[in-house]
């Protein structure tokens, strides 16, 4: 809840930025200028395939689509590959993807912020070294106020190349200070607790590194970490969130003026809780001392949602992908649940601010994770498209049949659901045409479309 100063703050930008030369896409000057909306939310289920949905889907409501999704007007498919790689529909279909070169989260999360590819790790910098404006710098030169949610740590590489400029997405501590420290952002939610461990515990062993280290955390505690935000010169500290009721707390009234929301937890929100790993999805008790992935983003909305320029908010769900590597398929379920709870929670939110006329709502994923298909086939002949054999259905909260074919990323085209002004321009964009997903885009084309939108109205 608060105002920005949009001069102050863009002429801040605008000399940092003129110091290296930025890439990044501007409005077309010859063009008439598209209809630009004041919000822009950008959802990310970070390893989620079109058949992780529909494992979710079969699972909470014995459908093969989420209403919540399926009702979103444009619907497409893009391409996931990072810097030197390619996308062949007939490669995919007919050999499968393995072998393949795939991107990771640090590229794929450069080009949905900054619509240019990247190497494999690198975060808001282009393959040829140069910085690249990010999606939340964008944003806030056209006034607005910005924020980043996951379920991860906030400093991993997806909220991170939306925000800030490393050649290696593994300088964790680097990069959770450029966030704390030098970043415009006005919130900033996800894991990384230094104090307690995967079950929620006090852990005798801390770790800081995903708090920028010792001191950082030191100062976060005092209330003296945070730079500028506003660009009024003054710093603009962070309040620190701890407390589960405290997230779902921020829902509603006045908020602080800057929230850093870090759960009681190390890594993930649920996904490192103890139990069985193989256990069918919600079987094995939530931590009940975290928020859930739908709290922190409510929250995160309601601190930035006064704004007269509007906001930017990237919201991520970060597990899908880690209980995909980990071949976790109830696991996958709550996650790829928990994130589509989150989607209906914004969108009820849209519904009551302004609807699609004032905001853009993109859903999106960085890349698949495990090669998820349906059960090996009654005869045992596996296509070599594994992702050919659909999910086996068994009924509303049962498990469906699949199999994770594979431990990491795949080049799969991945889905895209938007609304709102901007998503028109996604959907001009997806000029080329899957023979089983349809029309696609690139995930260059999403970010150029963000782009685009984050210049003032
Ligand atoms: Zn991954």
């Amino acid at each position: 809840m608060q105002r920005k100063n949009s001069a102050s703050r863009a002429l801040a930008l605008a000399l940092v930025l003129a110091a290296t030369p930025v890439a990044g896409a501007g409005p077309d000057a010859g063009a008439a200028a598209p209809a630009r909306p004041r919000n822009v939310i950008l959802m990310v289920a970070d390893g989620c395939g079109f058949n992780h949905l529909r494992a979710g889907a079969l699972w909470r409501d014995g459908a093969d689509q989420f209403p919540e999704l399926a009702s979103l007007p444009v619907r497409l498919a893009a391409s996931t590959f990072s810097d030197g790689g390619s996308y062949d529909p007939a490669a995919y279909w007919d050999a499968g993807p393995l072998g393949q070169p795939t991107t990771d989260s640090a590229a794929a999360a450069t080009a949905l912020s900054t619509g240019t590819k990247t190497r494999n790790g690198w975060l808001g910098v282009g393959p040829d070294e140069h910085p690249l404006l990010t999606i939340v710098e964008a944003m806030e030169r056209g006034g607005r106020s910005t924020g980043l949610v996951t379920s991860v740590p906030f400093a991993h590489a997806t909220p991170a190349g939306c925000a800030i400029h490393n050649e290696d997405r593994g300088r964790y501590v680097e990069i959770a200070q450029a966030m704390l420290t030098t970043s415009p952002l006005d919130v900033l939610m996800g894991c990384g607790h230094p104090l307690f461990d995967r079950k929620g515990d006090p852990d005798p062993t801390p770790n800081y590194r995903w708090v920028g280290g010792e001191e950082t955390w030191n100062g976060l505690l005092a209330g003296t970490v945070g730079g500028d935000a506003d660009g009024d010169a003054w710093p603009d500290p962070w309040t620190l969130v701890q407390e589960p009721a405290d997230f779902a707390g921020l829902a509603a009234g006045t908020t602080p003026r800057r929230v850093l929301g870090l759960p009681r937890v190390r890594e993930t929100l649920q996904e490192q809780r103890d139990g069985d790993l193989a256990a069918a999805p919600c079987v094995v008790p939530f931590l009940a001392t975290v928020p859930t992935l739908k709290d922190m983003a409510l929250g995160a909305i309601n601190v930035v949602d006064d704004d007269p320029d509007g906001f930017f908010l990237m919201i991520e769900g970060g597990a899908i992908d880690w209980t995909s590597h980990d071949g976790e398929p109830g696991r996958l379920v709550e996650e790829v649940c928990s994130f589509v709870e989150t989607v209906a929670a914004v969108r009820a939110w849209i519904d009551g601010h302004g609807g699609w006329r004032e905001n853009l709502l993109v859903v999106t994923a960085d890349h698949e994770t495990g090669y998820l298909s349906g059960p090996e086939p009654a005869d045992g002949a596996w296509p070599a498209c594994r992702a050919r054999v659909p999910l086996a259905p068994r009924g509303k909260g049962r498990l469906p049949g699949m199999v994770l074919n594979a431990h990491n990323h795949t080049n799969a085209l991945v889905p895209v659901f938007a609304a709102g002004p901007g998503s028109g321009e996604l959907a001009a964009r997806a000029t080329r045409r899957d023979p089983v997903r349809g029309p696609y885009l690139d995930n260059t084309d999403i970010g150029a479309v963000l782009q685009e939108m984050a210049v003032g109205r």
